[in-house]
């Protein structure tokens, strides 16, 4: 193991946030020398970022090997027709770096790699008795993220870990899915971070089961609901709203357009029918009774935009991270004025479902929440300037054209599973599993021949870690006020070995410890920098987060030597004879 003297080792600490930085970890990681900006969401690794990442990737890499999983590494730089054939070179939209090459060929940058895979499986393999096999990878993508954000969370540049299992049948994935879970559980369970295991929106990928390992975080981007009753835990993008039974209408009145003035909001809507049209039965109108319509523009890949309504209970906002889940890789904008001007049977501030349904007068698609079961009732807007409709049924009086997951899920809501309250939390997205089925096997043609000779296609699972992430991951969720603390297995170095004082023979006796350290398999930080001031050297270590530090110093006269952990701050007086031995006991536990 090497020894890493802090007199030449290229870093530079520095005692001030960068002014880019909100994170913790954002700022600890700059703050310590790990990592420097170059551009937004693009980073150079500096040697002590280095180790951490190498640390990581060996953590990752030792249990995908332990499941049999088997590395190899592709190109970044890929050509655009395997991508063409899945269409994701057009969904992809804004998000991925294309590029040309001198003769006009265009090539991107590879945001991830599953038709790499399928297609150099399609290569080399022919027969089902080549299945099952697990490839990963440990490589740099590339993703042009509309808002790179916090470091290394969500770079432009980052690291990743993909691997993807091909098997001959759903049983055969079944068990890929089951093993990389179980890897993954492995791997970031030796990170030191906490986690969730939620299940997951499939997404623009396709395929069908799916779950997150999402790491708990109060900055998360990611916010996701847990049932303390029974356990059921989801991406809130992912959550399923239990739809209730259709119920009979016989006994609701014919519906009525009212009218109901300055009433364009939900609040003063109800207020208006509380004053002018109270209940038959004495309750009062409240939000719930009422249908919320909202249109918003779909800007599809190929860059055609669809309008699309939609009718949610009126006391629940549009969540947009559930409405953008739905429709991906269609992207969500705006209804503009000219929008508005465009489409003159949507009255803005009034709209209602009469009006919408690709069947209706405008053609313009209506999907509604699980909510809005046939028989259910609603008041919603009656398409004209100050008027609403009441005893609107779903089913009879209007028929949406289908339903949509994009209202806000709340704590307290009903657990899908068992129906007791929901809670929800936030977390950063660490990794990714998921069943891909057949959908690139198919694109790209990857079939190999079954037991009886037919040519069968191959069934596919994906299987990514945000390999740079966890770096940022891991120090988010391990560190003080003063600065970094790493977990054993990937800290930057075993032990920080601190000479302080002008005396020549603590310089002497700290090397002479980092060298027998070393020869041990113990790797060290040594700071054997001469003429800097104690204070300034504790100070880096603390901000610097190796887990165990040795101080070598006024102690060493009388033969002894401090051990100090960086969590607990606990420290105690160790003899210099024996403190080999006493180190190791620290740190290997
Ligand atoms: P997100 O929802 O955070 O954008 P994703 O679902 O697009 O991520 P996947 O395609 O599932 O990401 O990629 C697998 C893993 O790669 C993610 O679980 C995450 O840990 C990591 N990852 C994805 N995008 C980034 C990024 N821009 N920077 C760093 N890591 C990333
Ligand atoms: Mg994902």
């Amino acid at each position: 193991m090497s020894v890493l003297r802090m007199s030449s080792l290229f870093l530079r600490t520095l005692r001030e946030d960068p002014a880019d930085a909100e994170l913790p970890s954002h700022k600890l990681l700059v703050r310590a020398g790990y990592i420097r900006r170059v551009s937004p969401g693009i980073y150079t690794w500096l040697p002590l970022g280095m180790r951490v990442l190498r640390r990581v990737e060996t953590i990752v890499r030792e249990e995908m090997d332990a499941i049999g999983a088997q590395e190899l590494l592709f190109p970044a730089l890929l050509p655009k027709e395997p991508y063409e054939a899945t269409g994701r070179w057009t969904e992809y939209g804004d998000n991925i770096f294309r590029l040309k090459d001198r003769k006009g060929a265009d090539y991107l940058l590879g945001p991830t790699h599953e038709e790499l895979f399928t297609l150099t499986v399609k290569d080399l393999f022919s027969s089902y008795k080549d299945l099952p096999v697990s490839l990963y990878q440990i490589q740099t993508k590339y993703r042009d993220e509309a808002r790179p954000r916090a470091g290394l969370l969500r770079g432009r540049e980052f690291v990743m870990k993909d691997s993807y299992s091909f098997d001959i049948d759903e049983a055969g994935l079944d068990k890929s899915y089951q093993l990389h879970r179980e890897a993954y559980v492995r791997i970031f369970d030796r990170l030191g971070f906490h986690y969730v295991i939620v299940a997951a929106m499939a997404g623009a990928m396709g395929g069908s089961k799916s779950e997150e390992f999402l790491a708990t975080a109060e900055n998360g981007e990611d916010t996701y609901v847990r049932c303390p009753s029974c356990g059921y835990a989801a991406n809130v993008e992912a959550v399923r709203v239990p739809a209730p039974d259709e119920r009979p209408y016989d006994a609701v009145p014919a519906a009525h357009t009212e009218l109901t003035p300055d009433s364009p909001t939900i609040a003063t809507l109800v207020d208006c029918l509380n004053q002018r049209y109270p209940k038959a039965d004495g309750t009062a109108w409240s939000a719930p009774d009422t249908l919320k319509t909202v249109v918003v523009m779909l800007v599809h890949p190929d860059g055609r935009r669809e309008p699309l309504a939609l009718g949610i209970p009126g006391d629940r906002e549009v969540d947009e991270k559930r409405l953008g889940a739905q429709v991906e890789p269609a992207v969500v904008e705006a209804f503009t004025e000219s929008d508005f001007a465009a489409y003159p049977t949507l009255v803005k501030g009034y709209m209602g479902p009469q009006a919408l349904g690709t069947a209706s007068a405008s053609g313009v698609r209506f999907l509604v929440d699980p909510r809005v079961v046939t028989g259910t009732a609603w008041v919603a807007g009656g398409n004209a300037h100050g008027y609403h409709a009441l005893d609107l049924v779903a089913g009879r009086d209007f028929v949406p054209d289908g339903v949509i997951e994009a209202a806000e899920v709340r704590d307290g809501d009903a657990c899908p599973s068992c129906g007791l309250g929901l809670e929800s939390a936030r977390g950063i997205e660490m990794g990714h599993i998921f069943q891909l089925g057949r959908k690139y096997a198919e694109a790209l043609d990857l079939k190999v021949l079954d037991a009886s000779g037919r040519l069968t296609t191959v069934i596919m699972g994906s299987y990514g870690v945000g390999v740079s992430r966890a770096v940022a991951c891991v120090a988010e969720g391990n560190h003080d006020e003063i600065g970094l603390v790493w977990p054993r297995e990937v800290a930057p170095t075993d032990v920080h070995l601190v000479a302080t004082g002008k005396d020549e023979e603590v310089f002497v006796a700290a090397e002479s410890l980092a060298r027998e350290l070393s020869a041990q398999g113990v790797d060290v930080l040594l700071d054997d920098r001469r003429g800097v001031s104690p204070g300034v050297k504790f100070k880096d270590s603390e901000l610097i987060g190796v887990p165990t530090i040795v101080v070598v110093g006024r102690g060493l006269a009388s033969g002894t030597v401090e051990l100090k952990d960086r969590r607990s701050g606990e420290r105690r007086e160790i003899a210099l004879t024996g403190a080999v031995a006493e180190i190791i006991r620290e740190i290997r536990g």
